[in-house]
């Protein structure tokens, strides 16, 4: 695996304590670690006095007490919500209770494509298919607080519905899981889709922003810089997905077997989607051919 991406997985933030990261931007980390998650799920809060949450986190008795912990004698006006993965979203309906905000994302959760005869959503136990947004964000809506303002920027690709939200006082953009400083995100069919995937970042590596607050770990600094790693680290595993196909493998299990090496046994299944999602890119291109859809037990080869 060509791990050219200059992750940086320094990360000192104890779960429950809330942390101003940068001047107007508070974050508070849920206690969920897992492979997929790191130290677990931000939660930011963005102005003073009249606030904004991003990404109340996890359904989480500890967390959704330390975010409102965190924002006594305030008023929350919004709540942002960067996808529905269920460490992100579940979380919002309590939050919204408690203080009266206005819920912003997407959508609702859906698959990127209409999913195969048969097929089940495979990473469904992730998905907050619950969710609902009091009002549909568009590509660049601006929303506005006093002292902060945030625009939507669609980046679909980890999720249909995945949105990063930069905010112009401070030059930054909440990231999600789109963009992280200590690791790629998965992107598993049908929730996810590497085509969209890689335009997303292509749209990121237009912007200006030195700096994203992703949903797990800490801050990507020289954030235009890493995107590019990111889009090279993308085209160099398609690469040797190419290379292995024509070397003759032919399924998912030997390609992530010889691509990702000393893989954490955990991650393996999670491996052979995002496999997946280069196939079905791949195929959509015509790069490579399968009997009838993609799927994660298909047979490739090069046409
Ligand atoms: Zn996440």
């Amino acid at each position: 695996m060509s791990d050219d991406i200059p992750f940086d997985k320094s990360f000192d933030l104890a779960p429950e304590t809330v942390e101003e990261v940068v001047p107007g931007v508070r974050r508070v980390l849920a206690d969920n670690p897992s492979p997929f998650t790191f130290k677990g799920t931000l939660s930011y809060i963005v102005g003073r006095g009249r606030v904004a949450i991003v990404d109340p986190g996890p359904l989480d008795e500890a967390h959704i007490a330390a975010l409102l912990d965190a924002v006594r004698g305030e008023t929350v006006t919004h709540i942002f919500v960067t996808h529905t993965h269920r460490d992100h979203s579940p979380a919002v309906p309590r939050i919204k209770a408690a203080t009266g905000a206005v819920v912003l994302a997407e959508g609702p959760h859906r698959p990127a494509r209409p999913l195969h005869v048969g097929e089940a959503p495979r990473l469904d136990a992730s998905n907050d298919t619950d969710f609902r947004p009091d009002h549909a964000l568009h590509d660049g809506e601006v929303i506005a607080g006093p002292g902060w303002t945030i625009e939507a920027v669609a980046t679909p690709g980890h999720t249909a519905n995945h949105m990063a939200f930069a905010l112009k006082e401070a030059d930054l953009l909440f990231s999600g899981d789109h963009v992280m400083a200590w690791s790629t995100p998965v992107v598993a069919p049908p929730d996810g889709a590497m085509s969209d995937y890689m335009a997303s970042l292509q749209k990121l590596a237009r912007r200006s922003e030195p700096v994203y607050l992703p949903g797990h770990g800490g801050a990507v600094r020289d954030a235009p810089r890493f995107v590019a790693h990111y889009i090279r680290h993308r085209q160099a595993r398609e690469a040797s997905i190419l290379h292995r196909l024509a070397k003759g493998e032919t399924d998912i299990p030997t390609l992530v077997r010889a691509i990702y090496i000393g893989l954490d046994p955990r991650l393996v299944k999670a491996a052979g989607l995002s496999v997946l999602a280069h196939l079905e890119d791949l195929v959509t291109r015509g790069l490579v051919v399968t009997e009838g859809e993609p799927s994660i037990a298909g047979r490739y080869r090069l046409p």
